[in-house]
């Protein structure tokens, strides 16, 4: 069964298929959708529910979103909801993801509470007056120094303890076992099993 998913990102597509099991996720630009909404919200969940309301304006068919990031103690908090975007005011442009997690460590340089945890939510659609929200988390620290090659983003700088190793020394079912996409995601796949038998509905 095809589920659409509001994201631009292929490695949360990869991880998110293979979480979601059983169903086709399809990216708004697969099908030639400018999809691009304004993440104006204050939440994780806000967020979610904008692009999930969006993309399901665009197709008027069962869709998900996501919105996810890290939580940083030492920095109250941040990046939080502007994880994607994090150092873009400082260095006038956006960032890749080594130079976000770089920016983040130098930030942290010195500090010894380095705790953080990343956040999920993701926003089920189902039809117009159907839809699901469900959120998240994974606790973990900052590590100092940046190993390991899988994953994206700032999987080589966080140390998940549930796994009990860096994010980006897991296997992909290492990741998702533990991660807090993994989390929401198994939650949202027994809804979706449950509404569509498994997707060979
Ligand atoms: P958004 O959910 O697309 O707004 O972006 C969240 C940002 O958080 C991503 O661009 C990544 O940099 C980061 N992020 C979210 N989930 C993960 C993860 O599982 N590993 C590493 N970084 C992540």
């Amino acid at each position: 069964m095809k589920l659409y998913f509001a994201s631009g990102n292929e490695h949360k597509k990869t991880e998110m298929e293979d979480l979601l099991e059983g169903y086709t996720l399809v990216l708004p630009k697969e099908e030639g959708y400018d999809f691009d909404p304004v993440e104006d919200g204050k939440s994780f969940i806000e967020n979610a529910i904008i692009k999930a309301e969006a993309l399901y304006e665009l197709v008027k068919a069962p869709c998900i979103a996501d919105d996810s990031g890290l939580c940083v103690e030492c920095l109250g908090g941040s990046p939080g909801i502007h994880t994607a975007r994090y150092g873009e005011e400082e260095f006038g442009r956006k960032l890749g993801d080594r130079e976000k997690y770089m920016f983040l460590l130098r930030n942290m340089e010195g500090v010894e509470n380095r705790r953080a945890e990343f956040v999920c939510a993701i926003c089920l659609i189902i039809d117009r007056n159907r839809r699901y929200v469900i959120q998240e988390s994974v606790g973990g620290h900052i590590v100092e120094n940046p190993e390991g090659t899988e994953g994206f983003g700032y999987d080589p700088v966080f140390y998940n303890d549930e796994a009990g190793m860096i994010s980006a020394c897991l296997t992909r079912e290492g990741k998702n076992r533990f991660s807090h996409r993994g989390k929401a995601a198994r939650i949202i796949k027994s809804l979706l099993d449950k509404e569509f038998g498994n997707g060979k509905e």
